[in-house]
């Protein structure tokens, strides 16, 4: 079964994707910070770190997703269903499980497969490079770069149809919080997204509060856990199945002295973790806080 979306440019179809239970999992999202240096110092000290029970993706800037790739190991490595790129795919499984377990993935996507698109990517470039995931929707480009819900949507789609989960974004601003609106907000950014995608289609949410953003301030460990609930529940709304599958991650000022109480409420599945993650021990002590 598939399901079609008109973007701007082009009418894609989904393939029905890849279920899967759910992860537990901590995001780094470098933002525009970082060099190669960063790459090559950080990537082995996370490879060695990194254990079964919870994944660990880093998400570079753009132009060092090559070097990650390179240096975790996986270029070329293609996840997705349907056709599959790079020499890679002809490894073995017990060569594959030699490689690094790091995953890594991309801070943005475009909304098209293809075209005059100055200084944009295609969910199927970063399939090429070996990329699992991409961010989407993340609140400094729904700000900065005037994204709406539906373009959101349309790029959670694209990956898809590539074979990339995407982590799809969603949170509210403190004046929706303070007029009682998060939850209807959510509700709204989240809608935009669900019809697009068949049922059971493997995506990450993460539930970033504006708020908490770079700010230092974090959802307190209750509140998170009441607006994650929320979610699933909306979730399950479109199908139970898939809500209890679907990983939802917190980010907001996670950092290595709040991560575990965050983690532990039982609807926080992980972190996505800016600022802190340019540090690899304090990403590694938040990581650790996520295996529980
Ligand atoms: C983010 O960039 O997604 C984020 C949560 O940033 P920080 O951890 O710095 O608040």
């Amino acid at each position: 079964m598939q399901i079609t979306i008109d973007s701007p440019d082009a009418t894609i179809s989904c393939p029905v994707n890849l279920a899967a239970p759910r992860a537990k999992m901590v995001v780094a999202n470098w933002k525009m910070f970082g060099n190669l240096a960063l790459c090559r110092e950080s990537l082995p000290r996370l490879s060695a770190a990194v254990i079964d029970s919870v994944e660990l993706v880093v998400c570079p800037p753009a132009p060092y997703l090559g070097e990650v790739g390179r240096l975790a190991g996986r270029s070329g490595v293609h996840y997705g269903a349907g056709e599959v790129a790079g020499e890679s795919v002809h490894l073995g499984a017990k060569e594959l499980e030699s490689r690094s377990r790091v995953h890594y993935g991309a801070q943005d996507v475009a909304d098209v497969t293809h075209g005059a698109r100055t200084g944009e990517w295609s969910a199927d470039m970063l399939a090429e490079l070996g990329c699992r995931y991409a961010i989407v929707g993340h609140s400094e480009r729904r700000d900065r770069h005037r994204e709406c819900n539906q373009t959101v949507a349309v790029k959670a789609a694209m990956c898809i149809a590539a074979g990339v989960i995407p982590i799809v974004c969603v949170g509210e601003l403190m004046s929706d919080r303070e007029s009682g609106q998060t939850e209807a907000v959510l509700a709204e950014q989240l809608n935009a997204i669900l019809p697009l995608m068949e049922k059971n289609a493997m995506f990450v949410l993460a539930y970033e509060p504006v708020w908490a953003i770079g700010t230092g301030l974090a959802a307190t460990p209750e509140m998170a856990q009441d607006v994650h609930a929320f979610l699933r529940h909306q979730l399950a709304t479109f199908s139970p199945t898939w809500a209890e599958s679907v990983t939802i991650l917190y980010g907001g000022s996670v950092k290595a002295d709040n991560a575990a109480s965050l983690f532990a409420m039982p609807d926080i599945d992980g972190g996505l973790v800016g600022g802190a993650s340019l540090n690899v021990d304090d990403l590694l002590t938040i990581y650790r806080a996520a295996n529980i």
